[in-house]
């Protein structure tokens, strides 16, 4: 619920309310605008039987949230949320760039994309050392090997790092190297994982389930931000429709609408979502003209030669080419977007 308060309200009315909420086992959260302070709180509403929250000195109204997801909210939290990675603010306004290979496959791989990928403009980089792969003879990942060679070029270049777990053993093993924790589309609905993943409390890249409405994926985040962990960052990476000519569809409409819906921020993965390097490019231009905070590329230093998904990803040039085009697009939108090399 949205406890408002009265325009000429002292903070010690606020904190008298905060107070009995937290001793009802409510979490809250106090946003302070010019017009109207207010309390957004979760809990359950049966303990306040006792008490008419109306009657209490300060408060003008209550209004029960009607949306099934609480804390991931607009209404609870109107503010937008920052996650910070190192000086990074994802869901500020500079554009975040996450990119670099599929999959770790080598030291010397992985180096070389982080080297490329920085070069052009990237500030954290992404590879997978665990892979969910559709089947089970495709290349599963180096595991720990990868994790190790993630540290080295984070080591080498200063980029932060973003990698996938896929169960509470790779968790294990990630939560000692990587920056922010990966869960991928198919494992957005392991709430058991999404809990174990929550309570590191490192950033978490939660991806929308393939074949996930905006409320199951917002319901999933729900999870991560109930189990203390604030730091959410959505990913609209594509979504299984009737049209096979692309690997997924890329539901662009869900960047407006989450902001809308919630207060996270949301990147877009135009890899994935598109299966096809020829479309990467316009899709990352039409993310971020509808109000991505970043985005998520593949970028591979020989991509027909890439272990995993070769045919999605970009080589370095088309990625500096691709980082030099959206300059202008994140300038219309109000956006920063700092290359490295400029
Ligand atoms: C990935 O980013 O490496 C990945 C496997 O993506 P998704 O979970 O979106 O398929
Ligand atoms: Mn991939």
């Amino acid at each position: 619920m949205i406890v408002v308060f009265r325009k000429s309200t002292d903070e010690e009315k606020l904190q008298n309310v905060v107070r009995l909420l937290t001793q009802k086992g409510f979490i809250t959260e106090i946003v302070r605008g010019t017009e109207k302070t207010i309390i957004g709180a979760v809990g359950d509403k049966s303990r306040l039987l006792d008490i008419s929250l109306e009657a209490l000195d300060g408060v003008e109204k209550v209004i029960p949230i009607l949306a099934p997801y609480k804390l991931a909210s607009r209404e609870f939290k109107p503010i937008d949320t920052i996650v910070r990675v190192g000086d990074l603010e994802i869901g500020g306004s500079e554009i975040i760039v996450m990119a670099g290979p599929c999959a770790v496959e080598s030291k010397e791989q992985l180096i070389e994309s982080a080297v490329l990928v920085k070069r052009a403009g990237a500030q954290i980089l992404r590879g997978g050392a665990f892979k969910p792969r559709s089947s089970p003879y495709s290349f599963q990942g180096l595991e720990k090997k990868g994790l190790e060679y993630l540290a080295l070029a984070r080591e080498k270049t200063g980029m932060p790092i973003v990698t996938e777990v896929i169960d509470a053993r790779s968790l294990e093993q990630a939560v000692n190297y990587t920056d922010i924790l990966q869960i991928g589309a198919r494992n957005m609905q392991n709430f058991s994982l999404l809990q174990e993943a929550a309570e590191v409390g490192k950033p978490i890249l939660l991806k929308r389930g393939i074949s996930a409405s905006l409320e199951e994926w917002i319901l999933a985040a729900e999870y991560i931000l109930k189990a203390g962990n604030p730091q959410v960052i959505l990913c609209e990476r594509g979504i299984r429709t009737f049209e096979t000519y692309t690997r997924n569809t890329l539901d662009l409409s869900a960047v407006p609408a989450i902001k809308q819906l919630t207060h996270l921020p949301i990147i877009v993965d135009p890899s994935h979502s598109t299966g096809k390097w020829q479309l990467v490019h316009p899709m990352t231009l039409g993310a971020v003209a509808c109000g991505a905070d970043g985005i998520l590329i593949e970028v591979h230093p020989n991509p027909t030669e890439a272990l995993c998904d070769g045919p999605q990803s970009l080589s370095p040039e088309k990625f500096k080419n691709l980082m030099q085009s959206l300059a202008p697009v994140a300038k219309a939108v109000n956006r920063e977007l700092n290359l490295n090399d400029q």
